[in-house]
């Protein structure tokens, strides 16, 4: 599966895409980015009792729990009255949906292999036939083969996905903020 880099960089590309002549909102960028990664936030439920696989890949990287964390994300929204809502579900929609593209084409060594779609409905893991990006390793983390391979998947994620966020904030034409009492 792809590290946080790449499904950051996928939310990047969400919040520029949608951004379009707007004025840089960290908050927005920051949310949205949140939203792409969430998914994996599954591997810190696992560590709570000692294994970080424990629940890694299972229900939050389905169809079903990307819904639910979506409503959850929705109803936060609501309870804040944010300004600019409905851009900002459609691209948090999108975000929580990136994690889920990002991790179908990216290569899993882990059995079953690619990640479990229809779960509740069904059992079967999906991986695409291209894997763009490489799986990152957390056994043996700081030993240096794993390190290597891991710059190597990472780099690989910066290489493909970097110039896709760096054409679409070019594109975008996103203004900066006004400094406080410029
Ligand atoms: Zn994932």
């Amino acid at each position: 599966m792809a590290s946080p880099v790449a499904h950051s960089l996928a939310g990047a590309v969400i919040y520029f895409a949608l951004s379009h002549k707007r004025t840089f909102n960290a908050k927005e960028f920051w949310l949205v980015i949140l939203a792409a990664n969430v998914a994996d936030f599954d591997l810190l439920a696992g560590l709570l009792i000692g294994n970080a696989e424990a629940f890694h890949r299972t229900i939050s990287h389905s169809f079903l729990g990307t819904f639910v964390v979506a409503l959850l994300f929705s109803a936060c929204l609501w309870a804040k009255d944010e300004t600019n809502i409905p851009r900002l579900y459609v691209m948090i929609i999108l975000a929580l949906t990136s994690q889920l593209l990002i991790d179908w084409v990216s290569y899993d060594d882990s059995v079953p292999r690619g990640i479990p779609l229809l779960l509740p409905w069904s059992p079967e893991h999906y991986m695409s036939k291209t894997q763009l990006f490489l799986h990152v390793r957390r056994d043996h983390l700081l030993t240096m083969p794993v390190i290597l391979h891991n710059l190597k998947a990472v780099s690989r994620e910066m290489l493909i996905l970097g110039p896709v966020a760096l054409l679409a904030c070019w594109v975008a034409g996103i203004r900066r903020p006004q400094k406080q009492g410029a």
